[in-house]
């Protein structure tokens, strides 16, 4: 899950760490009552989306007094807002954040994740702060500093200061930055994040190390134990049928292609994607009904792919705990509560198979029944190419 920026940066502030005073905005009353509580001479105000590239956007704007705060206020609520991240067809503003201007002397680049090469918590540190760090890893790599942590010590201060060191500083930016990077690593884990970046990570004049800008991503399993967080949740920025999907605990990924696919189980979730493509398809999603594919599951996992528009769908079970005759019961009542017209392609297997293909075969339904899982993607494909 994302948050935005001002209240990621709420976060960071419970936990001690500098971040620019600020005020979250929804309409020109409060853009007042803003710029009335920071102390200028500098104002920034910025737009609320959860992507990335706003500057370069114009979705961040310098206003010296309180007339250009209205008006960039006035201008940027209710914007499309496209960035490099938001994908062509943009995203709607309906929150700002006014923010102190800060005095800038160096823009830093700070992440921290979940490693899979170490198995465990790295930060990458860069001296390339305010660049996409996409590019910086492609054209100068060497500017990209990791430090992997000890998951039974934690970050020690050492670490920190062997890559101060390499970045360059006073004895004081040192100090800042260490305490910075303590208190963060402590954050991330402590709230349970799967993903925190900060960029740019800035030097002021006074060599105050302050986050100017603030991503997290927390790990969904563990929102559970962090109610105030998931409290903090905006649908408004999530894809419609994603929304939809998490009401019934589906695992569901909005894809680009034309195939829906219905499977049980992660793994088979992602072999499905595998073979549809090496058939020549291209998924619509990544859907995982989960160990229980109840009928009333099942019914909401095909109305997401109809409200998706895709041409056919592909649906890959596994009878174990859930038999294969309850499966089909349950395909059969969505496909006729739903009035179903696109193409269904089934193939299942495990316990009772035969009375679930029966099931299927006597629904008088245009089901069409696959032996293999190839068997299954090819036909889906062929299907889909059909309905172009
Ligand atoms: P994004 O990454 O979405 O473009 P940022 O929050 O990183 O948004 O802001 C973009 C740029 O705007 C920063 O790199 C910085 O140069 C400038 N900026 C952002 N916030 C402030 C601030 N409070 N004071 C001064 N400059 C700022
Ligand atoms: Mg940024």
């Amino acid at each position: 899950m994302n948050v935005h920026e001002y209240q990621a940066k709420q976060l960071l502030r419970d936990f001690g760490i500098p971040v620019p005073n600020g005020v979250p905005v929804f309409n020109v009353d409060d853009a007042r009552r803003a710029f009335d509580a920071l102390p200028g001479p500098i104002w920034v105000v910025k737009a609320q989306i959860h992507a990335g590239g706003r500057g370069k956007g114009g979705g961040v704007k310098l206003a010296r007094n309180k007339g250009e705060v209205e008006e960039l206020t006035k201008s940027m609520l209710g914007m499309t807002l496209v960035t490099k991240q938001t994908g062509p067809e943009g995203k709607l503003v309906n929150r700002l954040y006014i923010e102190e201007g800060v005095d800038i002397r160096r823009e830093l680049y700070l992440a921290v994740l979940v490693d899979r090469v170490t198995s465990g918590i790295t930060l990458m540190l860069s001296s390339e702060g305010g660049m996409d760090i996409e590019e910086v890893a492609e054209h100068n790599p060497e500017a990209i500093i990791r430090i992997p942590v000890n998951p039974a010590v934690g970050l020690q201060p050492f670490q920190v200061r062997n890559a101060a060191g390499k970045l360059g500083g006073s004895p004081v930016f040192v100090r800042n930055l260490t305490d910075f990077l303590l208190k963060f690593y402590k954050a991330f884990v402590e709230m349970d994040c799967s993903m925190a970046e900060v960029n740019p990570l800035v030097v002021t004049g006074n060599d105050k190390v302050v986050a100017l800008d603030a991503k997290l991503n927390f790990d969904g399993n563990a929102l559970y134990r962090h109610p105030q967080i998931h409290a903090l949740r905006d649908i408004t920025e999530e894809a419609p049928s994603e929304v939809q999907a998490s009401k019934f605990d589906l695992s569901y990924v909005k894809l680009d292609g034309d195939i829906g696919c219905l499977v049980n189980g992660a793994g088979l979730a992602m072999a499905t994607m595998d073979i549809l493509n090496y058939a020549g398809g291209h998924p619509a999603n990544f859907l995982d009904v989960g160990g229980s594919a109840t009928t009333e599951r099942v019914t909401e996992a095909f109305k997401i792919l109809v409200a998706d528009q895709v041409k056919a769908s592909f649906v890959n079970l596994f009878g174990g705990i859930m038999k294969c005759d309850t499966i089909a019961n349950g395909i059969v009542t969505a496909a006729r509560t739903l009035d179903l017209s696109i193409p269904i392609v089934v193939r299942m297997e495990g316990t009772n198979v035969e009375l679930g293909k029966r099931i299927l075969a006597e629904s008088g339904l245009a089901i069409v029944s696959a032996d293999t899982m190839a068997d299954g993607a090819v036909k889906a494909v062929a299907l889909a190419k059909r309905g172009n």
